[in-house]
């Protein structure tokens, strides 16, 4: 099955889908009800794991949407501040299909949860909140392909707002809450890497998808992605009946599940399986029960039987518990046996065997696709490296430092005369950053403090913990000076503050630029070696007319009574900077801001390209912002 996505937006169709009944039952159960909290489909590459998550999205119910940034139900109790205080929410909704909301794998934190408007801040002094993708993801799928190389504090936060179905976001003293409600559904090959086993314990439903072993199987697999490739159109047309078919029936499960209960006998029976698995999350009951229910829904009963839960536990318990997850992760199908196991010792122990549950273990084990069930072990996984290794906490304590707010805050301050005050931010756990600034004020770049505010807060992203480092270098003058360094006290703030103030003062002309890229790299160094594992980022603000060599005011005098001259000294300076540049390259992130809009140096740009960071020009950094 493609797993990439295709110049047509056409999906592949749900309905065509080989096999793979497990993975298709999930993200069809995770539609319906998106209390379940999500599906992990985890699998190689290649084996369409994406073509199931897309093929469920066209299969989604058209829904009625506010106009809100949310998408609101305006009939729903889950609303957002503009719905819930504004005019009549229901004239301004439209019908539209609920979707999926991708998440790319370059997401930053600011992107999911939303981010302050830097230059609606400037320019009017107040905090204007712009939404992330979560408001996007309200109502609908959100699909995170490669959900293992997403960074912990992003999944972590995608986490919170599947359990809530709210998403907070706090920025200095302003909390800002939205709806998301949605249903996630990850995909991760294993062989790029584990997820976190408390995350995954957070997934609703685990599923391992596998290539299909049975070669008339394969033989049609291949047989209908070579027609979808040739033509999608008329592949997806020769489906059309059954996709709409498969369609309606979601649509009257959705509608039909607030009305389904599970049965006592299916709450007792699920309860007995999981403490037979010695797992003791109440989680696992209630997503059981939860699909269980969806399922009933599927098929269109009001009630979910003992049956249902048979056929889902085995998602809802999968990679539960220590001593399971160990197991499951040498050897997958051990795991499967096991549950299978507990599976008939709680029919077993089932008082009264009812007739309308019929004992019918075979219908149990058909959702489970046969590449899973005869996976030989030889092609597991083997046993990771994670186990016994320290997992990172989240922090208890609050009163971190939010970096961005507080230099935003700064500007704002800086034209308001309100004092800034430090920020405090949401908890997570990541690794320590140092984020140095070189602000070059020695040209006409103070006219325009506040875009370096600005850009400043946009190459600070993103930043929701207290560790977190930065330091300032000032670089004019005959020599440059470490304004703040990595281990002043609260040296964000003062770095958020001390960038506000920047003064050239009389020695504007000067421009000790390789000197300001030397103590960086020094200061870089120093700190990677405190700490082996910290990333560290520099953000030069420059406009590139390097004009005086290393050594300062010693060599500016030696070199003009040797008769030189301004030019040479350029020329000088200019090639120690390439040379510094090139040694910063591998070593820190480096981004190269040059304050001059026409660009007139192109210094800047070669920098940036011998310490393999990133260029921008002022006017790009503004349009970014905007
Ligand atoms: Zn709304």
């Amino acid at each position: 099955m493609p797993t990439r996505r295709r110049a047509t937006s056409i999906p592949f169709p749900f309905a065509a889908i080989v096999a793979q009944d497990e993975p298709k039952l999930a993200v069809l159960l995770a539609a319906i009800n998106p209390r379940i909290g999500g599906v992990l489909l985890s699998g190689p590459k290649g084996i369409g794991k994406t073509s199931i998550v897309r093929g469920v999205g066209d299969l989604l119910p058209i829904v009625l949407r506010a106009r809100c940034p949310y998408g609101c139900d305006p009939a729903g109790s889950a609303l957002c501040d503009e719905c819930a205080t504004g005019v009549n929410a229901r004239a301004r909704a439209r019908r539209v299909r609920s979707g999926i909301v991708e998440l790319p794998a370059s997401a930053q934190i600011d992107d999911v949860v939303g981010t302050v408007d830097v230059r609606a801040a400037l320019e009017s002094g107040k905090i204007a909140f712009r939404p992330g993708l979560l408001a996007a993801a309200n109502r609908s799928i959100l699909y995170i392909d490669e959900i293992n190389l997403l960074g912990d504090v992003i999944v972590d936060v995608l986490l919170d707002a599947a359990a809530q179905g709210v998403v907070r976001v706090k920025r200095g003293q302003q909390v800002i809450e939205y709806p998301s409600r949605f249903a996630l559904i990850g995909t991760m090959n294993p062989e790029e890497g584990e997820l976190r086993p408390q995350i995954t314990d957070r997934i609703g439903l685990r599923v391992f998808i596998g290539p299909a072993t049975v070669p008339a199987e394969r033989a049609e697999i291949y047989r209908r992605n070579a027609a979808f490739a040739r033509d999608p159109q008329a592949f997806a047309n020769e489906y059309l009946a059954r996709t709409r078919a498969l369609r309606a029936r979601v649509v009257r499960a959705i509608a039909l599940l607030p009305a389904v209960a599970p049965e006592p006998r299916a709450v007792d029976f699920a309860i007995d399986a999981i403490t037979k698995l010695g797992i003791d999350s109440h989680r696992t009951e209630f997503v059981a029960l939860e699909a269980a229910c969806a399922l009933a829904a599927f098929e269109g009963r009001r009630s979910a039987g003992a049956d249902d839960v048979r056929r889902v536990l085995p998602m809802a318990a999968r990679l539960r518990g220590n001593r399971l997850r160990v197991q499951a992760l040498t050897e997958y199908h051990a795991e499967n046996a096991t549950i299978d196991a507990a599976l008939e010792a709680a029919e077993h122990d089932e008082p009264e065997p009812s007739a309308a549950v019929p004992d019918e273990p075979a219908r149990g084990r058909m959702i489970v696709s046969p590449a899973l069930t005869e996976r030989p072990a030889a092609r597991a996984r083997p046993q990771t490296q994670r186990e016994g290794q320290p997992i990172a906490v989240r922090p208890l304590a609050g009163g971190r430092l939010d970096i961005t707010a507080t230099i935003l805050d700064a500007g704002v301050a800086a034209r308001s005369g309100v004092p800034a005050e430090p920020k405090e931010s949401v908890d997570a756990a990541v690794p320590l950053r140092l984020t140095l600034f070189i602000v070059d004020a020695s040209q006409s770049t103070m006219k325009s403090a506040s875009a370096v505010v600005a850009a400043a807060h946009e190459l600070l992203r993103p930043v929701y913990t207290e560790r977190e480092r930065a330091a300032l270098i000032s670089c004019w003058g005959p020599a440059a000076e470490v304004v703040v360094d990595e281990h002043a006290g609260r040296n964000v703030e003062l770095v958020s503050m001390r960038l506000t103030e920047l003064d050239p003062g009389e020695t504007r002309a000067l421009t000790p630029l390789p000197d300001a890229l030397e103590r960086a790299r020094r200061i870089a160094e120093r700190f990677r070696r405190a700490n082996p594992s910290a990333g560290v980022e520099i953000a030069i603000f420059s406009d590139g007319r390097a004009n005086v060599p290393l050594g300062g005011e010693a060599e500016l005098t030696r070199v003009l009574a040797d008769g030189g001259d301004a030019r040479m000294l350029a020329a000088t300076a200019a090639e120690q900077c390439r040379t510094l540049a090139a040694r910063l390259a591998g070593r820190a992130t480096t981004t190269f801001v040059n304050l001059d809009d026409l660009e007139s140096s192109p210094l800047m740009r070669e920098l940036a390209g011998l310490a393999r960071g990133r260029y921008f020009a002022m006017s790009d950094i503004v349009a970014r912002i905007g």
